[in-house]
C-alpha cells in the first residue's frame, strides 16, 4: 500500500463559494444568480496542491433534505466548481439534522480519509462555522477557522484555535505542516 498523503478539508460556503444573505441568516445558493466562486479561490486551491495536499471539498448542504435546492442543481453546481477549481474531491451531505456524515460529525471526513488513503494527522480543515471545527477535532483534523463578518462570535469563543483573516494566510501553514513532517504539530 502506498504511503497515506496529507489532507486539506475545505468547507464550501464562505470558504471556495460566497454565502448568500437571506435577511439576517447566512444561506447558500440556491439558483445560478446567487452561485457565484470566491475570487482567487481556484489560485489558491492549486497551490496548495502543489504543497502536496489531496484537497477535499466537504459541504453540509441540508437545502436539498429541505426542499429548498433539487439535488440536480446542486450536482450541477459541483460540476461547475470543479471545472474551475482544481478540488481532487467532493463530499458532500444533503441531509437535515443529526447524520453521521453532516458536520458536525466526522463522517465525511473519515469517508475522504479511507476512500483515498488520507494522512488525518497531517490534515487541516479550513472553515468558517463551529460545525466545520468539531467535525475537524472530532476526526483528529486540526482545524482553522476563516474569519468573516458573520462568524464574530465564533472567532471570539475560538479558544487556542487558529484563525485566519484572509484565504491566502493559509499558504504558511500548510507549508509548515508539510515541513514539520516527523513530529505532530497539530494540535487544536
Ligand atoms: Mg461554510
Amino acid at each position: 500500500m502506498s504511503e497515506s498523503r496529507p489532507v486539506l478539508f475545505l468547507d464550501r460556503d464562505g470558504i471556495l463559494v460566497e454565502v448568500v444573505r437571506r435577511g439576517s441568516v447566512i444561506s447558500s445558493a440556491r439558483s445560478w444568480e446567487e452561485f457565484c466562486l470566491v475570487a482567487g479561490a481556484a489560485e489558491l486551491v492549486s497551490q496548495w496542491r502543489q504543497l502536496g495536499f489531496f484537497t477535499v471539498l466537504v459541504t453540509n448542504q441540508p437545502d436539498v433534505a429541505r426542499g429548498f435546492l433539487c439535488p440536480q442543481l446542486l450536482e450541477d453546481f459541483h460540476r461547475e466548481l470543479l471545472r474551475q477549481i482544481p478540488l481532487d474531491a467532493v463530499e458532500v451531505c444533503v441531509e437535515d439534522g443529526c447524520h453521521w456524515r453532516r458536520k458536525p460529525n466526522p463522517g465525511m471526513l473519515l469517508d475522504a480519509a479511507a476512500n483515498w488513503n488520507l494522512d488525518l494527522s497531517r490534515g487541516i480543515l479550513l472553515g468558517d462555522r463551529q460545525s466545520d471545527v468539531l467535525a475537524a477535532r472530532a476526526a483528529g483534523v486540526r482545524p482553522v477557522l476563516l474569519s468573516t463578518d458573520y462568524n464574530l462570535q465564533e472567532v471570539a469563543e475560538s479558544g487556542e484555535l487558529t484563525v485566519i483573516q484572509r484565504l491566502d494566510q493559509l499558504t504558511g501553514l500548510l507549508q509548515s505542516t508539510i515541513s514539520s513532517v516527523g513530529h505532530n504539530p497539530l494540535g487544536g
